[in-house]
């Protein structure tokens, strides 16, 4: 976990009395994924961005939630995988009354999965799974006011599937770019072809357009600091070397190996062993 003090760092970005939020990030822990929950701290009241997969990773972000003395009216979810909506139910018990949304596109895809990863995680992780869905409301509109500030959706954005959802808040030029941007992970490829890579590689652009003071990642190491280009960069050179590799590779253990060796230090394995299989063709 690691905050951002960009209210001292922003210079245009106002005190969080008047508006704003102040920012922290939460990586899993022990669960192969490093996914970011992003918890959004507002004047009054608690926003956080995906949910994790565990309860055990899901009851980290809680407790610093309950840090803030500040109750959690929102969470929203980014994208349908289940390592960042399965740990709902640990934020719905603790704040019966919290709204939880996801994008219009989005919302369809979780509820179609929901039950099934729940069924899978109780075989892998009998103690630590999910237990029951918890109701998701569709997002209404392409904006969220939360608290005061002012969040826009970007909506249908291709990244590690091809309805992906980042959250832009333009007072503080912060994105929470989900499962778009990846820092120092093997990139989640397997739901993309080479014509989806390129169209995520101008997603990239996108987020560079906005000339964002931080861009969050869905993915990183728990102690990599958070600027405005790192996992951006990061995220394109991998997929640029991807495709170079997978030109090469003979198979799919192939690619596995060159992509780790291209990439010493990434951890996310799942990602590239998936990644491999889907797009090596024999
Ligand atoms: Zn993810």
């Amino acid at each position: 976990m690691r905050c951002l003090p960009l209210l001292i760092a922003w210079p245009f970005a106002f005190a969080r009395s008047q508006a704003g939020v102040s920012i922290k990030e939460v990586t899993s822990k022990d669960d192969q994924f490093w996914t970011n929950s992003v918890i959004l701290e507002g004047a009054r009241e608690v926003m956080l961005v995906d949910a994790q997969l565990t309860r055990t990773n899901a009851e980290r972000v809680l407790k610093e939630i309950k840090e803030t003395h500040k109750p959690l009216s929102l969470i929203y979810i980014t994208h349908e995988h289940a390592d960042h909506f399965l740990g709902l139910e640990v934020f719905k018990e603790a704040y019966p009354s919290v709204r939880i949304i996801a994008g219009s596109a989005v919302l369809p895809r979780i509820n179609k999965v929901y039950q099934e990863k729940i069924d899978k995680w109780k075989q892998l992780l009998p103690s630590d799974a999910a237990t029951h869905v918890v109701p998701i409301d569709p997002l209404d509109g392409s904006t969220i006011t939360f608290d005061g500030s002012h969040i826009e959706v970007l909506e249908h954005i291709q990244g590690d599937t091809d309805e992906n959802t980042m959250l832009w808040i333009p007072e503080q030029r912060i994105l929470v770019a989900g499962d778009v941007v990846f820092n120092d992970m093997h990139v989640y490829t397997p739901e993309t072809d080479s014509q989806a890579r390129r169209k995520w590689l101008s997603s990239l652009k996108t987020i560079r357009a906005l000339q964002p003071s931080a861009v969050i990642p869905g993915h990183g190491k728990a102690a990599a600091p958070v600027d405005a280009s790192t996992a951006v960069a990061y995220t394109e050179k991998y997929l640029l070397v991807f495709e170079e590799e997978l030109g090469k590779a003979q198979d799919p253990t192939g690619l596995v190996e060159a992509m780790k060796r291209r990439f010493p230090s990434a951890d996310l394995f799942l990602a590239i062993e998936r990644g491999a299989a889907a797009n090596v063709k024999p």
